[in-house]
């Protein structure tokens, strides 16, 4: 930072940004992803379902293959495309926003200094997620309480599914344009940068497109006019908001809506949705635990907020993540206890890879003499920056990763053998002529496509964020790198890859 220095306090200086050639297959890939991921999550919530099956048995038969065929068979809206929006539910999901930000801004929270900016200073940031999601499922634990599984909130998720992703849809789609078009409002270079705005490296091409898609400025934030709170409280961080708030929650909310339903349907409630269910609020409540430590992940101090973070915070993370409950709630698989031990063991052998890789980093970061990791090596860069050469760190570059995708395992082996058609039998109970869901040998193993789809993606996330992350560690530290890359020949499996 230039500081320059007026009368009365030093105003900062706009520095000149540094600038990233293309990733994600540039405009091009920008393009595809921009349009095409939105109708894959349509794809995920029409092509399984509980009317015809999963997959859609037509896919399965493709000389059945029509139009006429697949819109009867994927329930599509009466309406058309039109019916895949709602005003009413729009506007309950905006309400479900409002709540998020006034819990931010209102229920006391942790205040903590963000990571030195290329600019200079630091930004401030409250953290209060995890107490504001205890608020949140407590209110929702207990109008399951009075109203049991069809308490409105479930019932409400389940029936306008479809209806709640376009509103996401929108949501994000108005944010990414609003942050976009607001970028060109940061100081030019040599001006008075009182806010500490910056341009995100890889964001400001000048291809609209890209720039659109990977987010133009690198910490989009608001503060509102919002009298006797702390700044800190009334300031937005929209990309640490998107990413810890409306989706990581929105998830669990979704699969409690799927374990509901699963109730509602079926009048039981099985281990596998259980499990599932279980794991991935503990996943999320854990990040909630440790929030401050987003402000040192690729996503806050590397990356822009564009509309691949908020599309990805907003729509993909609850509505992809949440396929293997929905599969479930329709077709009521069990585990035993075998699958369960199989599944408690990849997921906590993954957890323990994960929450020990990460801790031990920040740990390390924060205070290298802590007893914890004071006995670990470490080389110190000419940056000063110190990069571990032992414990997890030394066992591979990015040993965090390979625990997180362990537990992506846990998350889809509950689906077993997934796939199942709706057949018209006699329910024994009652007697009477309905639809279930049965595995015939025609679908067993084709709803692996959806359930087990959540794995292929997260192996793909983490091979090329570990790729964007080497890139970036190496402009960083240069040689020191090279040194530590022969130290630690790893990516993210030992030995291995
Ligand atoms: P990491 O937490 O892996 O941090 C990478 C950074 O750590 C590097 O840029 C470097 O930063 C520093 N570093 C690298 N090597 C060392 C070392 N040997 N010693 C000390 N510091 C080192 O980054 P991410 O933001 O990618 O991931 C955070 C977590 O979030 C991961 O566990 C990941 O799995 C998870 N994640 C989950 C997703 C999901 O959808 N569930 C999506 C994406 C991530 P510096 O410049 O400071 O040196």
């Amino acid at each position: 930072m230039a500081p320059k220095k007026g009368h009365k306090a030093i105003v900062p200086v706009q520095i000149v940004p540094e600038k990233r050639g293309y990733e994600f297959g540039g405009p091009l890939g920008a393009f595809v992803l921009v349009f095409g991921l939105p109708v894959l999550i349509y794809c995920f919530a029409f092509l399984c379902n509980d009317v015809s099956g999963c997959p859609a048995p037509s896919l399965l038969h493709p000389s059945t293959l029509t139009w006429d065929n697949l819109e009867y068979e994927i329930g599509w809206p009466e309406k058309g495309l039109v019916g895949l929006y709602d005003t009413e539910v729009t506007l309950w999901v905006l309400s479900y926003y409002l709540v998020l930000l006034l819990l931010q801004i209102f229920l006391p929270g942790q205040e903590v200094e963000g990571v030195p900016l290329a600019c200079g200073g630091r930004h401030k940031y409250k953290f209060n997620t995890f107490r504001s999601s205890i608020l949140i499922l407590a209110a929702l634990g207990a109008g399951t309480y009075v109203n049991g599984a069809d308490f409105v909130v479930w019932t409400f998720l389940w029936d306008n599914f479809v209806q709640v992703i376009t509103a996401n849809l929108i949501i994000t789609a108005i944010l990414s344009i609003w942050v976009y078009a607001r970028s060109f409002s940061i100081p030019a270079p040599g001006e008075p940068n009182p806010e500490l705005r910056e341009l995100a490296p890889g964001g400001h091409t000048g291809n609209i497109i890209y720039d659109f898609f990977i987010g133009r400025e690198l910490n989009s934030r608001i503060t509102l006019p919002i009298p006797f709170v702390s700044e800190a409280a009334r300031t937005i961080d929209i990309g640490v908001f998107c990413e810890m708030r409306p989706g990581l929650l929105g998830w669990i909310i979704l699969n409690l809506s799927h374990v509901a339903h699963q109730y509602r349907t079926h009048g039981y409630v099985t281990d596998s949705i259980l499990f599932i269910t279980v794991a991935q609020a503990f996943y999320v409540l854990d990040s909630y635990y440790m929030e401050p430590a987003i402000l040192t992940t690729m996503d806050i101090i590397m990356d822009g907020f564009g509309f691949m973070l908020c599309f990805g915070d907003l729509v993909w993370v609850p509505f992809l993540y949440s396929t293997q409950t929905r599969y479930l709630a329709m077709f009521p698989a069990k585990m035993g206890l075998n699958g369960i031990a199989v599944s408690l063991a990849v997921t906590g052998l993954g957890y323990y890879i994960f929450r020990g890789a990460n801790n031990e980093k920040n740990r390390f970061r924060t205070n290298p003499d802590d007893p914890l990791v004071k006995h670990l090596k470490y080389i110190t860069t000419k940056s000063g920056s110190k990069l571990l050469t032992s414990g997890w760190w030394g066992t591979a570059r990015h040993i965090n990763y390979l625990g997180d995708w362990l537990m992506s395992w846990g998350y889809c082996l509950p689906t077993g053998f997934a796939g199942y058609t709706m057949i018209e039998a006699i329910n024994t109970s009652t007697g009477e002529l309905e639809k279930q869901a049965v595995q015939t040998p025609g679908s067993r193993g084709w709803g692996a496509i959806f359930t087990y789809f959540y794995i292929l993606y997260f192996g793909i996330l983490l091979i090329h964020r570990e790729q964007r992350d080497e890139e970036k560690c190496h402009k960083k530290y240069g040689k020191d790198w090279d040194k530590y890359t022969s130290l630690v020949r790893s990516k993210i499996i030992p030995g291995i890859y």
